[in-house]
């Protein structure tokens, strides 16, 4: 017990469940810190729910994910020839986006690759001009697919289609497009325009955090110390401004537990108005992510390493040291003690 996320498994399981049932085509998206709950947990959901492709992020993501998860590995960020990492594997696609990179990894017949066009998101792939001279440079690549990556403000379907358009009017050798960031409407809508394409969406957010009712994170309370006005606690030997409790809960910098711009005292107005209550934020100081006794507290002092003091007015009910308190926190950026199936 420390700072952990916990999941209501058979309710989170029931909406992998659904999606991917609702999804035809999903590749379901693992990368990075596992939006929380680790890579190789979720490419052991994805096997469950039959999925036969993963994408992840990066090459150094590739070997736990061919080892964790027995189909297919897309990898997301295109194939340089400056990577120093890159596995070669008949279980692994690569994106390519640019000529030079297309021509480089023709030296490897039989190799994998999905190609990329250059979305408005302006991140990677091939402008729609270059298409020819990508097509061109394939040699004995096989080509799974063509994929597009879209801004997540949603209303991209036009922009899907004139690249669906474009793809059609290639010479690629595929009739598999793979897209990003597409509602399941915009799924639909395309698919209905393009019956002869085999649309694979790639999905992680609204996948892994899709119902996020079946999770919560609580960090444990370590100490529990009463405090009186103007006494001087923490690194920094701030004065706290009235009595009360500090508490020192589990969960600091390296869970990713950090400083975010204090809310309610944000404007001069309120917080010239904190200022008069004498309250906490009046030193500018920042709303922690715990919740305690039905109200989000402040942090005392900027987080630890690996805890937090928080402030408790007196009045409140104190928690005793072993309690646990639920926090509110983003799971992209999160590093959790251990992640518990309940
Ligand atoms: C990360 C990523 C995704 C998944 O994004 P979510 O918003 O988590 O669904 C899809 N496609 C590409 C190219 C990505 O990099």
């Amino acid at each position: 017990m420390a700072f952990d996320l916990h999941v209501d498994t058979v309710r989170w399981r029931s909406h992998l469940t659904t999606l991917a049932e609702a999804t035809a085509g999903l590749v379901p998206v693992v990368k990075g810190n596992g939006y929380g709950f680790g890579r190789d947990r979720l490419a052991a959901e994805a096997s469950a729910f039959g999925a036969d492709t993963i994408a992840v992020g990066t090459y150094a993501e590739v070997p736990g994910a061919l080892e964790a998860f027995d189909g297919d590995v897309m990898v997301l960020t295109p194939w340089r020839p400056f990577t120093t990492d890159v596995v070669l594997d008949p279980r692994v696609v690569h994106t390519v986006g640019r000529v030079a990179d297309v021509a480089a990894l023709a030296d490897h017949p039989g190799t994998r690759v999905v190609v990329e066009g250059e979305t408005s998101m302006s991140r990677h792939g091939f402008d729609r001009h270059e298409l020819a001279a990508a097509v061109a440079a394939l040699g004995d690549l096989q080509v799974d697919g063509f994929a597009v990556h879209l801004p997540l403000t949603g209303g991209h379907l036009g922009e899907a289609d004139r690249w669906a358009a474009a793809l059609d009017a290639s010479r690629l050798e595929t009739t598999t497009f793979f897209v990003s960031h597409l509602t399941p409407v915009e799924l639909t809508e395309l698919r209905e325009r393009r019956p002869h394409l085999t649309v694979r969406p790639r999905i992680g957010t609204s996948l892994w955090l899709g119902d996020l009712a079946a999770l919560e994170v609580r960090g444990t309370v370590l100490d529990v110390h009463a405090v009186a006005r103007g006494e001087q606690v923490g690194y920094r030997q701030g004065a706290v401004h009235r009595d009360g409790h500090l508490l020192v809960i589990a969960g600091g910098t390296s869970h990713g537990v950090g400083l975010e711009a204090p809310k309610a005292a944000a404007g001069a107005v309120a917080r010239g108005k904190s200022l008069a209550r004498g309250g906490l934020e009046a030193a500018g100081r920042s709303r922690s992510p715990f919740t305690v006794d039905g109200r989000q507290r402040w942090f005392v002092e900027p987080p630890h390493m690996q805890a937090s003091m928080v402030f408790l007015p007196a009045g409140a009910r104190v928690p005793a040291v072993g309690d646990t308190v639920r926090a509110a926190v983003r799971y992209t950026t999160s590093t959790f003690d251990a992640v518990i199936l309940d």
